[in-house]
């Protein structure tokens, strides 16, 4: 079936056209220079690009995969879990377009959408394990089908990603700062300046990143008092520092969530990750060795797949359509939405 997926729910406006696991066109429309003064996504600013824009990536995306709206067999839509106005006008337009084609709507959870990615890049088959690494999220699960999964962990305040663009604003590097730190570790010597490694006395997954920002500023402010500011080197230093920490930490709850998933005996056991930090070449690298040692297969989807984009809802939604899982005109638009077995279904109304 050819699936139409829209995805609205942070600060990027997305449309898909898809027909199994062939993209026939992604457009994404990003917001970043509209909330580049404010040092953050403005909720009200973003809402509004989303209702002045979707339609238009829709109609790009349309004609870019040379298909027309009446081709459509479904609509897929972002309906949580993120800022309530964008996702809104996503689920509103769905609705519509669903409602005027008389095509089966169907209401997908962005870190399913995120979750699902590496089976549309790699033959990938249930159960795999997962690990969601990007600005807003960080978590491991198992995932044993399209709205089968178990959350072994995440973070306790920050995300990685959040980290990475904190870190950039204390040193005064360039945003996003994921690759402006990562450019900058690459100089530097990560062994000078030793940051905490948070949560690897506690059992289990669970992760946090807030210290370690608070340690940057600290090591930061000792330099600059010490010395009268900071050296080229000091900044590399830093930076190399604090991305070995992150991932150290990362690759150190790798480990467990992979013993908890082998636990299982699953058939061909593979790690994948996915979110914006997973571009990082070091992290990759550690967690290749992890998987390596453990006898995993290593997956990653291409970047443009890993960070927000609509083709991984429409991918999502083609496998909930396949299951028979689709929603009607109750679906609503939903800020938070836990993604675990025991959070609440991911069709029919949410209450
Ligand atoms: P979410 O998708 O969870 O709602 P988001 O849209 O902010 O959040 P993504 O678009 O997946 O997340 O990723 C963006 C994040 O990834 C930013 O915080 C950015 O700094 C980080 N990032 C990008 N490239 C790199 C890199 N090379 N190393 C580390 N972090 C990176
Ligand atoms: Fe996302």
């Amino acid at each position: 079936p050819l699936i139409l997926g829209l995805e609205s729910s942070c600060d990027d406006t997305a449309a898909a056209l898809l027909r199994g696991r062939d993209v026939l066109s992604s457009v994404v429309m990003g917001q970043n220079a509209l909330h580049a003064d404010f040092g953050g996504v403005v909720p009200e600013i973003a809402a509004r690009a989303h209702a002045e824009r979707l339609d238009l990536c829709v109609e790009q995306a349309l004609d870019e995969a040379g298909v027309t709206l009446t081709q459509v067999d479904a609509i897929a839509v972002t309906a949580g879990p993120g800022l309530i106005g964008g996702v809104l006008s996503g689920v509103m337009l769905a609705k519509g377009l669903a409602t005027g084609l008389g095509k089966p709507l169907i209401g997908v959870n962005h870190l399913a959408g995120h979750a699902l990615t590496p089976r549309l890049t790699d033959d990938l088959t249930y159960p795999y394990l997962m690990l969601l690494v990007s600005g807003g999220h960080c978590q491991f699960l198992i995932v044993r089908g399209a709205q089968d999964f178990t959350r072994l962990g995440g973070t306790i305040d920050d995300a990685p990603g959040e980290a990475f663009d904190k870190t950039a604003r204390i040193l005064g590097l360039p945003q996003p700062g994921g690759p402006s730190v990562e450019a900058e570790a690459l100089k530097g010597d990560e062994k000078r300046f030793r940051f905490p490694r948070p949560l690897l006395d506690r059992e289990g997954c669970d992760l946090s990143f807030s210290g370690l920002k608070t340690a940057i500023l600290r090591q930061r402010d000792a330099l600059i008092a010490d010395q009268g500011g900071l050296t080229l080197q000091d900044r590399a230093d830093l930076c190399a520092g604090f991305q070995a920490a992150v991932r150290d930490v990362l690759m150190e709850k790798t480990r467990r969530a992979i013993a908890a998933y082998l636990d299982e005996a699953p058939a061909d056991p593979a790690l994948a990750v996915a979110g914006g930090v997973a571009a990082n070449q070091a992290l990759r690298a550690g967690l290749e060795t992890v998987c390596t040692d453990a006898g995993l297969r290593f997956t990653a989807p291409p970047l443009r797949l890993c960070t927000d984009n609509a083709a991984m809802i429409a991918y999502a939604g083609g496998e909930m359509l396949a299951a028979g899982q689709t929603a009607d005109m109750t679906l609503s638009a939903r800020p938070r939405w836990p993604l675990d077995k025991r959070a609440a279904p991911l069709v029919g109304s949410g209450k």
